[in-house]
């Protein structure tokens, strides 16, 4: 336990599952007041719930490409716990087919915006207004990738959509700076959730082998819990002065 988040209420979307429950729980170990879980599926929020305590977590059914629902989720965290000051935007989605630019379904493209740009949006503009609004010093961190700096043999779209999370980062932070609101990104590399083992019809410890060659750090394996470090330090005062970035997690894949 500790105390780094004490008193803080904090909206995780896409906290029904990998990088966003493993976060959930952190936040609840750092001492946060009230975590409220958007996502869609409805079963697994709920079973995190149940898991952590409903004093301290709750469950709202939020789809963020809708805008009216993005808008109602942080109405009512305000309603009902008094404030927000956490905004972990993280809800994301991967299309089926493997997308090079030759074979773009540009459908599939819309869908994957939707959520992985759209939906981002949403969760910051709604955020951020009902901080300015509170006058809370809130932060708001949305979740990149890897994908955000570098470019791709196949999925154009997914790095398309995570290049535009740094832009919307990046011009989000210069723009509420003015009312002490720090907005960061977590760029993840590559790891076995549910979202990537779906993609890759693989069980995580297959998908994880298979990229480990790629990372400089020998020894270590990228899970979510080091994701959910990251999110808890771009959240806390820990990192008080710092606004703008993209803090990557990679084990080294980055480096040149
Ligand atoms: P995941 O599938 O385990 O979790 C994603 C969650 O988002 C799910 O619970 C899903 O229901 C929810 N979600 C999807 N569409 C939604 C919508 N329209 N409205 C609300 N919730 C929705 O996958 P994950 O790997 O934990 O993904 C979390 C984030 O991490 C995503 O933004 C993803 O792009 C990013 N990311 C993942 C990896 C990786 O390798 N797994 C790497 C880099 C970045």
């Amino acid at each position: 336990m500790s105390n780094k988040l004490q008193g803080k209420v904090a909206i995780i979307t896409g906290g029904a599952s990998g990088i966003g429950e493993a976060t959930v729980r952190h936040f609840a170990v750092h001492g946060a007041r009230m975590i409220v879980i958007a996502d869609i599926q409805d079963e697994l929020g709920q079973k995190v719930v149940e898991s952590i305590g409903p004093d301290k977590c709750s469950y709202v059914h939020c789809d963020v490409t809708d805008e009216e629902q993005v808008r109602s989720l942080v109405q009512s965290t305000v309603q009902h716990h008094g404030r927000l000051d956490i905004m972990f935007s993280n809800a994301g989605t991967f299309s089926k087919s493997s997308q090079t630019v030759i074979e773009l379904d540009l459908a599939e493209l819309d869908q994957l915006f939707a959520v992985n740009v759209r939906g981002m949006a949403a969760c910051v503009k709604h955020a951020a207004r009902a901080m300015v609004e509170l006058n809370i010093r809130g932060s708001v961190v949305c979740t990149a990738s890897t994908c955000a700096s570098s470019g791709g043999d196949s999925n154009t779209d997914y790095f398309m959509s995570k290049h535009a999370v740094l832009g919307l980062v990046r011009s989000a932070s210069k723009q509420l700076g003015v009312h002490g609101i720090r907005v960061n990104s977590v760029s993840p590399f590559v790891l076995g959730t549910p979202m990537l083992c779906r993609y890759l019809e693989k069980e995580p410890e297959e998908a994880e082998k298979l990229f480990e060659p790629m990372t400089s750090l020998k020894g270590v394996v990228l899970k979510p819990k080091h994701i959910a470090d990251a999110v808890v330090f771009l959240a806390s005062q820990d990192s008080e002065l710092i606004t703008g970035h993209d803090l990557v997690v990679d084990a080294g894949v980055l480096l040149k």
